[in-house]
């Protein structure tokens, strides 16, 4: 798997581990030889962690998430809507 975009639209299902195996083996080569797409793998890794993280302390600051979820244009807490 050489293309970028590519990588980075099977990185959901990487970090959620529903990527076949095949998959899974393309997006480590790719991420090897692509300091871009290990970043934006970093990043991603991180911020599941973190708000899992603040999630399960109920420390997360009102509005937060909310916020991060615009920004990802994702739904994070699962309440089925962005924001
Ligand atoms: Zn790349």
């Amino acid at each position: 798997m050489d293309d970028c975009n590519e990588t980075i639209r099977e990185l959901e299902a990487f970090l959620d581990g529903s990527l076949s195996e095949d998959g899974h083996h393309a997006i480590h080569a790719h991420l090897e030889g692509c300091s871009d797409c290990l970043q934006a793998f970093d990043f991603q890794a991180e911020l599941r962690t973190v708000i899992a993280a603040k999630c399960r302390n109920d420390e997360m600051p009102p509005g937060l998430l909310s916020r991060i979820e615009q920004c990802f244009n994702e739904d994070f807490d699962g309440d089925g809507r962005i924001g």
